[in-house]
């Protein structure tokens, strides 16, 4: 049973008394893609409002409560951003990002909040976005398998959060989530990422690493050290990320220490 939706009601799909579909975004823009093996790939965002989740270290807390309006791009890079209110059209969100399109990018990333409650706008958005010619990859929390199955044969790269229990406000264990999760995303390019926080738990990392190999060995497992942001004061040392990585190495075959990239360089 999925989570029931944190989104004002008018947003899924269909906002009150009409018949446009429409969505809540947090923005869209253009960037590089700071996170995971595609790091340094440029991408479009397309940033949706609302989440089911409380992580710690929730580095887009605008994502995740009221109703601010949407923060838009015009031209790639330029950062000629401009409100808009919210909901937005399924034609005003593929124009925005198709107009970014007009410089190339190597993909368009769904990312959140977490983009699959919004997941019957997505079946409308993402045709429009491959028609013309942009790779879809989607960024989600691995929560909500029976929303990722409406869309995975749309999209080209899954990247899957993998949510420590020690992470989560609740502390709710997601792992059998995450498994059925993950045997969906299968059908495309997937890998998870697991953000590392201080004082790891390594028991639950063990844990995560036993929910991905008990689906497939060949998944990439990316441990990805927390940037302190909010609640968060610290990243982990050497000496935990390495307990992490052997954790994990112990498991898969295929684990990676990459850090968020654009943090780095001040990019969104
Ligand atoms: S899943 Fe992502 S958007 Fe949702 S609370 Fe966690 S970090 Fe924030």
């Amino acid at each position: 049973m999925e989570p029931s939706t944190l989104l004002p009601q008018s947003s899924d799909p269909l906002p009150a008394g009409s018949r446009e579909p429409a969505a809540h975004i947090v923005n869209i823009f253009s960037s590089i893609q700071g996170e995971g093996p595609h790091v340094g790939r440029r991408h479009i965002f397309v940033r949706f409002f609302a989440c089911n989740l409380r992580c710690t270290y929730c580095d887009t807390p605008e994502s995740l409560s009221g109703s601010p309006p949407a923060l838009l791009e015009h031209t790639p890079g330029a950062g000629d951003f401009t409100w808009r209110d919210n909901p937005l059209s399924l034609e005003d969100v593929a124009g925005v990002a198709l107009n970014l399109a007009t410089e190339p990018h190597d993909a368009v990333s769904l990312t959140g909040g977490e983009p699959l409650l919004q997941v019957g706008f997505l079946c409308l958005l993402i045709p429009r976005l491959r028609e013309a010619g942009l790779r879809i990859y989607l960024e989600t929390n691995g929560t909500l398998p029976g929303r990722l199955a409406r869309v995975i044969s749309l999209v080209d790269t899954v990247a899957m959060d993998l949510k420590l229990p020690q992470t989560l406000q609740d502390g709710r264990d997601w792992s059998a989530d995450h498994a059925e999760f993950l045997r969906i995303a299968l059908a495309r390019e997937v890998f998870c990422k697991m953000v590392l926080p201080p004082s790891p738990d390594l028991t639950q990392v063990r844990r995560m690493a036993e929910t991905v190999g008990s689906v497939s060995r060949d998944i990439p497992f990316i441990i990805q050290p927390v940037t302190p942001f909010g609640a968060i004061e610290r990243p982990p040392s050497a000496g935990e990320i390495w307990d992490a990585y052997g954790t994990v190495r112990a498991i898969l075959p295929d684990v990676r220490v990459i850090p968020q990239a654009h943090r780095m360089m001040n990019l969104r």
